[in-house]
């Protein structure tokens, strides 16, 4: 790879209203290329793995209901220029979609703060890991 990297995940309540397609046309026009994406649903093990660090947080539970609630789609984006997961989260826009500015993805697509749309690493650390959570070595391309 020659850029960075970030992981998203178009979230169950995008999927469900068919909204898919529309935000990988906002990611890629933003100049994110995909190295590896697939359709997942995931179980109460698989989501709360993935969201480990809020385990403590009030709203973990309800996450993982959410997140297990029908199919998500996994990527892994890379952008060229300049840094992967600040940029991206700047696409995406705050947590609460009521806090997120005009244009982002958030803003466009979410519902609420927990039905948010999409999900975006925080640091290149963490996309590292969630990629490979997700993605084995073979299903990342060049
Ligand atoms: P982000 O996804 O913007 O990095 P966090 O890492 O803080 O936000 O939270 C992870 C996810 O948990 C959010 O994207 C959202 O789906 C959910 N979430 C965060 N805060 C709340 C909250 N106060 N109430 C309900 N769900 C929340
Ligand atoms: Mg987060």
């Amino acid at each position: 790879m020659n850029g960075t990297i970030t992981l998203t995940i178009i979230k169950p309540d995008a999927v469900e209203n068919g909204n898919t397609g529309n935000i990988i046309a906002a990611i890629q026009a933003a100049g994110y290329s995909i190295k590896a994406m697939k359709m997942i649903h995931m179980n109460e093990r698989e989501a709360g793995g993935f969201y480990d660090v809020h385990r403590e947080r009030p709203f973990f539970n309800d996450l993982v209901s959410f997140m297990t609630s029908g199919p998500c789609v996994p990527m892994v984006l890379e952008k060229a220029d300049g840094n992967a997961v600040a940029s991206f989260r700047e696409l995406i826009g705050a947590t609460n979609p009521a806090n997120a500015a005009e244009g982002t993805i958030r803003k466009r697509f979410a519902e609420s703060i927990e039905r948010n749309a999409v999900h975006g690493s925080d640091s290149d650390e963490n996309a590292l890991r969630e990629a490979s959570y997700f993605f084995s070595n073979l299903e990342m391309v060049g």
